[in-house]
């Protein structure tokens, strides 16, 4: 992967308006909103916000280019070497990119470039291979027929993604909205609307047809709540907290919509005794703190067997306090700002909650310097399961360490969550390994590492954490309607 060594320059900001049927405009109320940067607290620009009217007219621009333009006749492996010259494009302009992103989001410029980028880049590399190896079957059936199916675009599809991960949401939506030749409205988070709007742009110049990706920055209820009420919209794919998407499920009955929905999670992260500790303790830090602890996945609960508790926890402080804070367009920060005042607060706020409860505070429990949203890197002992640091996701730079004594009671207290994202074990015993595995109640389980992600392999919740599964073969179901076509043979 790439890594960023040289300081990176504050990045231009070119794109602020809606982009629609492949105009930039401004909203059609005329109205714009700050975009922060949150390791300074100061206003990076204004955007366009967009509202029911823009979205009326991202609906035509998409309808029109999904039914009469050149996209709906596109041969699928054109459509693919699109996508893969966007995917060329994006790698052109990484480090710019990078540090856009940086700028809004305010993540380290060191993870845009190295795990951010490389990954969208990945991802949109791996669905345009998709697009022209996806087909029906011929089907046998009693009597002298013909059964084929097809599988067909579902048409316009609404995508709205969240803060922490912009460019990397906008590539996992986009790749198979694209390979299967559906056509797109996305809304960015109001947080970070840059890159997603930077990315239009370069989508146009790698030649995608005008209509066939369209953006509306602007806020949830309004810019959002409009593309999923939209009678012209055929699907939402969300990446959100779950009660975002209970009123989205909601809001889109009326519509029939297809949903597809990957949210929220409070992971449980189990450390047995016979594992390589290093190895865990290493996997533990990143596996929460990574991106400022506001990952979907986060390991926000660490399980460790009794008999290496003292020892885990000891070593797991030490390589938590050298955790390095600062301006997240420098290269050598590990940790930048919260992406915003409102979600500074509510970490704050629970870590406040966890001192209440009596758990032990074993580092880290303040903000980090008085301008920027930062919070110190927080570790949390003592805990027990019923506390709220417990049971919520934080979504910031809080871990919670609980001790475990056997097989039995950890499967039940991991599983002892609303939510169902994400998992891992760490232990040289294969048997133990795969009973966890086979036995927790989540869409991914990572066996010795966290976070390993590949666009091929599929991603998504149990239980409260969400509907359907995003990256991977399976993730093109989301955007394809089958057909059954019978020929009377005789
Ligand atoms: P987060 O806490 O990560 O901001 P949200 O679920 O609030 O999670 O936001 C994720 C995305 O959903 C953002 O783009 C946001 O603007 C959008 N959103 C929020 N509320 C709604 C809504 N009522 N309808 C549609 N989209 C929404």
């Amino acid at each position: 992967m790439a890594t960023t060594t040289e300081s990176v320059t504050p990045p231009k900001v070119t794109e602020t308006e809606c982009f629609i049927g492949g105009r930039w405009t401004p909203s059609v109320t005329g109205k714009t909103f700050e975009t922060i940067n949150p390791a300074t607290e100061e206003v990076i620009c204004e955007v366009a916000e967009g509202d029911a009217g823009d979205v009326d007219l991202a609906v035509d621009a998409a309808r029109t280019a999904f039914c009469d333009g050149p996209w709906g006749k596109m041969d699928a492996r054109d459509r693919g070497m699109l996508i893969h010259r966007l995917a060329n494009l994006i790698e052109r302009d990484l480090v710019e990119l990078g540090a856009l992103e940086s700028l809004d989001n305010g993540k380290p410029v060191n993870d845009s470039c190295s795990a951010d980028l490389p990954l969208a880049i990945d991802c949109l590399r791996y669905y345009a291979g998709w697009a022209d190896k996806i087909h029906g079957k011929t089907i046998p059936v009693r009597g002298d027929f013909l059964v084929y199916t097809r599988r067909e675009p579902v048409g316009v599809v609404g995508q709205i993604i969240p803060w922490n991960f912009p460019i990397l949401m906008t590539a996992w939506k986009w790749g198979p909205a694209l390979a299967t030749g559906c056509t797109i409205i996305m809304k960015p988070a109001e947080q970070t609307p840059l890159t997603c709007l930077r990315m239009a742009k370069l989508a146009q110049e790698a030649g995608i047809p005008d209509g066939v990706i369209n953006v509306i920055p602007g806020y949830g209820p309004t810019a959002g709540g409009s593309i999923v009420k939209h009678p012209g919209v055929d699907k939402i794919a969300f990446t959100g907290e779950h009660i975002t998407a209970q009123i989205i499920m909601r809001e889109a009955a009326e519509t029939m919509k297809r949903l597809t929905f990957e949210l929220g999670g409070k992971s449980p992260n189990i450390v047995f005794a016979d594992s390589d500790l290093d190895a865990a303790i290493a996997g533990a830090h990143f596996g929460l703190f990574f991106n400022q602890g506001q990952c979907c996945c986060a390991g926000s609960r660490v399980f460790v067997e009794e008999s290496v508790h003292d020892q885990f926890v000891e070593k797991l402080v030490a390589s938590v306090k050298n955790r390095k804070l600062g301006d997240p367009l420098d290269p050598v920060t590990e940790q930048g700002p919260q992406v915003d005042q409102t979600q500074m607060d509510k970490i704050l706020s629970y870590i406040d909650l966890g001192n209440e409860q009596g758990a032990h505070c074993a580092t880290g429990g303040k903000r980090f310097g008085d301008r920027g949203y930062f919070v110190e890197p927080t570790v949390f002992t003592e805990v027990q399961d019923e506390m709220k640091i417990s049971t919520d996701e934080i979504f910031g730079p809080v871990m919670s360490v609980f001790k475990f004594k056997d097989m039995d009671e950890i499967i039940e207290r991991a599983n002892k969550t609303m939510y169902g994202l994400a998992a891992a074990v760490w232990t040289q015993d294969v048997n133990k390994a795969h009973h966890v595995a086979n036995n927790v109640r989540a869409g991914t389980v990572w066996v010795n590492c966290y976070d390993a992600f590949d666009a091929a392999a599929p991603f998504g919740g149990f239980k409260m954490s969400g509907i359907g599964r995003e990256l991977g073969e399976v993730a093109l179901d989301n955007y394809l309607e089958d057909k059954t076509v019978t020929v009377a043979l005789s």
